[in-house]
């Protein structure tokens, strides 16, 4: 079975346990004030299949591009903003300057060698990130994947490894960051407890900040 990631557990006093998976595709456990977390588990376990089932139906939601790939239409780079030019039979398929050049030979294409490009070029990004804050995580990620993954911006895998959606490389650098650190401690620590968010705290104040420009802008980072 998948490893289901809790993004929040919130106790009150409730008698049972309610599940519940919100829009952007994160458990969200209400619990009784004395459940202990093997208990908790016990019940997100039984629950497995309709909380996977849940995460695909998000997952599977249409996602509509809302650009035509027409001339002026505007592209996020971390975090700026570049207009499209089309030129005639560009060098490259894509290149990015002051705008976002993109050769009229893959006109009919556009968004697939856009999402190309950017795959690419959060590759590069994220992987030089990666290193910088391995250093202050003090965990090194054992792989670094970029994913196509629409509604979630990373992940963290049993073996060490992380995953970025390259969608995140539309973000500003500050939000990548954050998305980076996140990941990394991970690695020492798979949950969302309290020392998880001390630990991001320590590397990143702000992080809370970050986290919220993700939740609010998040939808428009899409291509
Ligand atoms: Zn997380």
């Amino acid at each position: 079975m998948k490893e289901i990631p809790v993004e929040k557990i919130i106790r009150s006093r409730r008698r049972t346990i309610a599940l519940e998976v919100t829009p952007d595709a994160t458990l969200v456990v209400r619990a009784p004030l004395k459940s202990s977390a093997a208990y908790i588990e016990e019940i997100i376990r039984r629950k497995s299949s309709w909380i996977q089932k849940k995460f695909d139906e998000i997952n599977l939601r249409p996602f509509f591009p809302n650009h035509e790939y027409t001339e002026g239409e505007l592209f996020f780079f971390l975090g700026r903003s570049y207009p499209l030019v089309i030129v005639e039979n560009g060098r490259r398929a894509i290149e990015r300057s002051d705008r976002l050049y993109v050769s009229s030979d893959v006109r009919p294409d556009i968004r697939n060698h856009l999402k190309r490009w950017y795959r690419e070029e959060a590759k590069k990004e994220i992987q030089a990130r990666c290193m910088w804050f391995s250093m202050k995580t003090g965990h090194i990620p054992a792989t670094i994947n970029i994913t196509d993954a629409k509604h979630r911006w990373g992940s963290c895998t049993h073996r060490g490894g992380v995953n970025f959606s390259w969608r995140l490389i539309q973000a500003p650098p500050e939000i990548v960051d954050y998305v980076v650190v996140h990941e990394l401690v991970h690695i020492g620590q798979p949950d969302h407890s309290k020392k998880f968010w001390t630990k991001v705290g320590k590397i990143m104040p702000d992080y809370q900040q970050r986290r919220n420009w993700l939740r609010e802008n998040g939808h428009l980072l899409n291509i």
